[in-house]
């Protein structure tokens, strides 16, 4: 009897592919094992293990497997089940979740590069002989491909060896990101530890009566830190005794003294340094505790709508404890890793080393850890906070799921697929766990707030903030009536300026929101009328002036900032708009004491980029911060007085129909950021139009009245949460071909479905790179018909993908798109 294999390979081809193995690995394989598989003409992938049996393909003849990489399942069966939810929800196929869900260094394939990470410091002893081979190579080639590999080590199972050397840290993969961030290095000191024995030391010190500089050290060395032997910092040690560089130096080369460098661990801790049951609730957030474990003796999801600075990590704290107790394991989803560098030290605080942190911008040998952790369910990783990525990690016996901030939009994957909303995928995780799922925001989503208003979720509140601080008073200033009375300085009205003064006389500090990054979002010529645009893309490029650059924000295209138009060849441009570069300069001028800060994605691309402006603003060496909407998440500063929102309008007229939403989520979370402590905060809105709803809605803190007036509007227009949207877009770089498949591609859905089908219509932005774009808009009501409707659309691209001119045209589905 033959046997054979199905493999998910990590591929957007719906179908699993069938392999044949001989009985022996059939027996060793089960679902979940990684095994390495030929696929095409003279590609290597890594599979991931389906199913065994003994059914030979039809349509092709089965190949063998090259190697079986695991010896037990990387991929848990719990996981799998997620996954191939994910990929139906989702409409992508459940390649695509795997190449997304399994850390890189577990998907070797044919086309991965490997490069040296630091040749000069392999031990060359660690290795074995192919290991040995492979290293020399790379002297002389910077990258290699498994191909190359198996050239040189003359056989075709080359993957675990590849990976070893990963672990070993002699190789990374290429398309990880390179740290830029070099950690940093403390110098200390050690004496040798031939000279510990006491007799040893006083013929040491004998030796040394020729240089007293230098027995003096050795004698303080040891009347201080000869009992101990703690390692002391060079600097420390030179302070102290007073010994010269040179002399220190002297008795290092000498052998005496051993200088060593430690990376300094930028947060140091032992196991839980608090106990979490030493916290102490208020009345507010006892009672809601209360009602969250009530509800969860019902409901599998609760919703936490508590006001900024109320204090809900402090309840999440006490959850986390009651599952830890359990020996259940934790999920804590936040928005951007990068942001939460004070949620982890908080969380560290009590849970220690429990703690772990799973993030895209790791390389990958962090992410194995903690990949490897979680899948042993070692005490390493009982907690592990971490972005949407997290949610594919293979948790066994998961107990609580926390979604923090579970309104914000960065939880959905926009690109490539799966394009999968984190906090739905982490609901539908919980569920297939039996654990429970707490929501939380101070700004809930309307479909979380709608499901907890129906009752398909549990709800608990705390309606007021911690230490009975008062919620930071907004008032709007009205940009009209300060130009037509000339008290504009730049962006700053009369009443931001004398605010901003007053708060640095104070010396609180000031958190100042925009929008946008660059400089000016325009450049425009004021002769002709012309603006300088993306040749890849249909946008207007960004005025960049640190740079001097026009920068296009979608594909990256740059070009040095021209003199004159492009067009006329006049030297009048004119920038219109503003980003955050442009307020950091105005504020330089206007204030030239203040030191200013800019926080967006220009300035915090580094790995540790973000933690560093966080921890300068936190020790008072930034007076104002000056940002985008990064500055708008989940940040607890203590000294903040004044928070400015530069312009309002910007974020209201976003033409999409969650941009009410999104503004009233926006400025509510960024005017939380200002008087956490005791002080009452300030909080000014410039605006052109201080009537509208939103504003008035925001300024008095108003969430009721804004849910009622959106979820009105929304069902009036036909949009989610009363029926389910799916963005269909075609890409093609063929501008007739893309109006001609698109048509087509429309009216086959508007056959087969009882829908509102809108478009097509041509976005905002209707090319990028090079491709036209235009999109579907698929509105779906009745949760029953959501999955069939699918399944016709599915079916309808199957009869796109036949016909042969539409074969370059990409079909990409947005399903819950936002
Ligand atoms: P939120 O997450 O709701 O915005 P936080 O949990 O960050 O609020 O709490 C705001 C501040 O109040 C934090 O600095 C936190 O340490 C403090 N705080 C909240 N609850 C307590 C408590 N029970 N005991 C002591 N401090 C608390
Ligand atoms: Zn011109
Ligand atoms: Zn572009």
């Amino acid at each position: 009897m033959h046997f054979f294999l199905d493999v998910i390979l990590p591929i957007p081809l719906a179908r699993k592919f069938t392999y044949k193995i001989s009985p022996g690995e059939a027996e060793i394989i089960v679902q979940g094992m990684r095994v390495a598989v030929p696929f095409g003409k003279s590609k290597i992938y890594t599979a991931i293990a389906y199913e065994t049996h003994h059914r030979p393909p039809v349509a092709y003849e089965a190949k063998e497997i090259h190697e079986i990489l695991d010896e037990f399942p990387v991929v848990q069966k719990i996981q799998l089940k997620h996954w191939e939810w994910i990929a139906n929800y989702y409409m992508c196929t459940l390649g695509e979740v795997v190449r997304a869900a399994l850390p890189s260094v577990l998907l070797l394939e044919s086309e991965t590069k490997i490069v040296p990470v630091n040749l000069d410091q392999v031990e060359q002893d660690r290795l074995t002989d192919d290991e040995f081979l492979v290293v020399e190579a790379l002297h002389h080639q910077s990258a290699l491909r498994v191909q190359d590999v198996m050239d040189i080590i003359g056989r075709k199972r080359v993957l675990p060896l590849m990976n070893g050397l990963v672990q070993k840290g002699v190789i990374r993969l290429k398309e990880e990101i390179r740290e830029k961030y070099t950690p940093k290095l403390i110098r200390y000191l050690r004496l040798n530890p031939v000279y510990e024995p006491e007799t040893a030391l006083e013929s040491l010190l004998d030796s040394l009566q020729r240089a007293p500089k230098q027995h003096q050290a050795v004698l303080y060395y040891f009347s201080q830190l000869g009992q101990h032997r703690k390692p002391i910092k060079v600097s420390e040690f030179e302070k102290q005794s007073g010994t010269s560089k040179s002399v220190l130096k002297a008795l290092v080369n000498k052998g005496v003294f051993e200088a060593y460098q430690l990376q300094a661990d930028r947060v140091q801790f032992a196991p839980g340094q608090k106990e979490a049951k030493d916290i102490q609730l208020n009345e507010l957030q006892s009672k809601a505790l209360q009602d969250i474990r009530e509800c969860f003796l019902r409901d599998q999801v609760c919703l936490l709508h508590g006001v900024t600075s109320s204090g809900k990590t402090e309840l999440y704290i006490k959850l986390i404890q009651t599952a830890l107790q359990k020996g259940q394991q934790v999920l804590y989803l936040v928005p951007e890793i990068a942001l939460t560098a004070q949620l982890i030290s908080r969380l560290k605080t009590y849970f220690g080393n429990m703690v772990a942190v799973y993030h895209s911008r790791y390389t990958g040998n962090e992410r194995i850890e903690v990949w490897k952790n979680v899948g042993c369910q070692s005490e390493k990783a009982q907690v592990v906070i971490g972005a949407r990525s997290a949610v594919f990690l293979p948790f066994s016996n998961l107990g609580l799921v926390i979604v923090d901030e579970e309104h914000e939009q960065s939880y959905k994957q926009f690109d490539p697929a799966p394009r999968y909303h984190a906090r739905d995928a982490a609901i539908v995780l919980s569920n297939f766990h039996k654990a429970h799922c707490l929501l939380g925001s101070a700004t809930p989503s309307i479909e979380s707030f709608k499901n907890a208003k129906t009752g398909k979720y549990g709800k608990a509140e705390i309606p007021r903030r911690f230490g009975e601080v008062l919620m930071p008073e907004i008032n709007l200033v009205d940009l009209k009536t300060a130009h037509r009375k000339k008290q504009m300085q730049g962006h700053f009205s009369q009443q931001l300026l004398t605010a901003v003064n007053e708060t640095l006389s104070e010396k609180e500090q000031i958190i100042l929101f925009q929008n946008r990054r660059g400089f000016a979002p325009i450049v425009e010529c004021n002769s002709c009328g012309h603006v300088p645009q993306c040749p890849n893309c249909d946008v207007s490029l960004t005025y960049h002036q640190h740079k001097q650059q026009l920068r296009c924000h979608y594909c990256g295209y740059h070009m040095a900032m021209p003199t004159t138009c492009q067009a006329c060849g006049s030297s009048k441009l004119d920038t219109k708009g503003f980003g955050t570069e442009q307020i950091q300069l105005e504020l330089e001028a206007l204030l030239p004491d203040a030191k200013v800060a800019r926080m967006d994605l220009d300035t915090t691309r580094g790995k540790y980029a973000y933690d560093k402006l966080i921890n300068a603003f936190e020790a008072r060496e930034i007076d104002i911060l000056v940002g985008t909407q990064m500055v708008t998440k989940g940040l607890d500063f203590r000294n903040v007085g004044l928070v400015g929102i530069m312009n309002a309008d910007a974020l209201l007229n976003f033409p999409d129909y969650r941009s009410h939403e999104r503004s009233f989520q926006m400025m509510v979370q960024v005017a939380g950021r200002a008087g956490r402590t005791k002080k009452r905060g300030r909080v000014l809105i410039q605006t052109y139009n201080p009537y509208h709803t939103i504003l008035q809605q925001v300024s008095t803190y108003d969430y009721p009245a804004f849910f009622k007036a959106e979820i009105y509007e929304r069902e009036q227009f036909h949009y989610p949460p009363h029926l389910k949207i799916i963005k269909v877009t075609l890409k093609d770089r063929d501008f007739n071909k893309l109006n001609e498949a698109s048509d087509w591609f429309a009216m086959s859905i508007r056959n087969v479905l009882q829908a509102r089908v809108l478009g097509p219509e041509y976005p905002v932005v209707s090319r990028i790179r090079n491709q036209y774009l235009k999109h579907i808009l698929i509105k779906l009501e009745g949760v029953a018909g959501v999955s069939s409707a699918k399944k016709s659309i599915k079916r309808v691209q199957q009869s796109f993908d036949a016909i042969s001119k539409f074969r370059s045209v990409t079909v990409i589905y947005n399903v819950d798109h936002i």
